[in-house]
């Protein structure tokens, strides 16, 4: 038996009619940067997460950089983020002149340690940007008491957190500004490119809105230095269909977490462990161990396809080596990097799919094999 990690086209297939006939209708309205279908999209998902306003962008780094941007953030300025992430988090801080300040993250849950940050604060400290990482939601609580004894702003960097829940309130506005993307392999993924940023500030969105198009507010009248980033008509016309499927898809994720959970855990491995007032979207199920390129080979024997989110942090990216940060200068994030592995969660998989993995890891991880 096969189990790929994530299967695109299954999920594609499960929907393929609905799909298919917003694509066509969008492509023959004519409207191909603006228009109907992408008015849609921003109301659909910014009811779905309960925020007061959603501005649909081109990705999800762009959402970050955009968000910096009105926020006013830029050379000299630092930015807290987590040690542990995506690099776009990073690259974010970067594209903006700023720096990044890395703060190292909690071993059980991955996210960026809250009563950390407050020693990397300086004078010249602007933003945080927490990340939802995995699609647990970070301790947002502690985080904004921070920023507002700080004057800082909150960023929150949702790419992998669509539908979760923080204290039974949805991501979706805690924060000054919250950034997703639609990357096709995230929770609600479009078939190409995609982001959006939602809020509950109208003046932020409204800034939002001009600079995303060239700083345009009228047309040929430019009053900021903008940026070309739009969601595309076509993409937002197939997000407002699939958005329909992300409760289901989400509770099917969090089904198969259970099931790992049960069964893994007798299992000599680190399981994901989330907050008791979390509820997560499972966007990823990471295990952690010692022997993980033993575990990672058996199991791809077996079939069963695992990936590493994320195998070295940003700073020891040679993009980063500019920062002079040294090997062990964040030794949570590196040996995070070097133990983790993800193995199938996606909501396309069957019964008997994650029943193999399951008998494969046991298989692998007791020593029977
Ligand atoms: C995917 C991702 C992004 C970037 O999204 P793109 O749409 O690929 O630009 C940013 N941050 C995190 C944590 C991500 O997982």
């Amino acid at each position: 038996m096969k189990v790929p990690f994530l299967d695109l086209k299954a999920s594609f297939s499960e929907i393929q009619d609905d799909l298919e006939d917003a694509m066509l209708n969008s492509v023959r309205s004519g409207q191909y940067i603006g228009g109907d279908s992408l008015e849609y999209l921003p109301d659909d998902f910014k009811a779905f997460v309960g925020s007061d306003h959603c501005v649909g962008v081109a990705n999800g780094l762009d959402a970050l950089v955009l968000s910096l941007k009105v926020l006013g953030v830029g050379a000299g300025d630092e930015v807290i983020v987590p040690s542990n992430t995506f690099i776009a988090t990073w690259l974010a801080v970067t594209q903006c002149g700023a720096i990044p300040v890395p703060v190292e993250p909690h071993i059980d849950t991955y996210n960026i340690d809250a009563s950390l940050i407050e020693a990397k604060i300086t004078d010249r400290t602007k933003a945080i940007i927490p990340v939802h990482l995995y699609g647990q939601a970070a301790d947002l609580d502690e985080i904004l008491i921070l920023a507002k004894e700080y004057n800082l702003y909150v960023v929150e960097d949702a790419a992998q957190a669509h539908g979760a829940s923080y204290n039974g309130r949805k991501i979706g506005s805690h924060g000054d500004l919250v950034t997703w993307s639609f990357y096709p392999g995230k929770n609600l993924g479009a078939l190409g490119d995609g982001g959006a940023i939602t809020t509950n500030n109208k003046d932020l969105a409204a800034r939002l809105r001009v600079f995303r198009n060239y700083g345009s507010h009228e047309r040929y009248v430019h009053s900021v230095l903008g940026a070309n980033s739009r969601l595309d008509s076509l993409q937002a016309a197939i997000l407002s269909v699939k958005l329909k499927y992300l409760k289901d898809w989400n509770e099917r994720r969090s089904r198969i977490a259970s099931i790992y959970n049960e069964e893994f855990k007798d299992l000599p491995i680190t399981l994901p462990s989330v907050r008791t007032y979390n509820d997560s979207v499972w966007h990823l199920y990471c295990i952690r161990s010692k022997n993980r390129d033993e575990i990672r080979n058996g199991l791809s024997l077996l079939g069963v396809e695992t990936l590493i989110h994320y195998p070295i942090p940003p700073h020891l990216q040679d993009a980063y080596r500019f920062l002079n940060f040294d090997k062990n200068a964040f030794p949570l994030a590196e040996s995070i990097a070097s133990e983790l592995i993800s193995i199938p969660i996606g909501p396309s998989l069957s019964d008997l799919q994650v029943d193999h993995v399951v008998k494969s890891m046991k298989k692998l991880v007791s020593g029977d094999i």
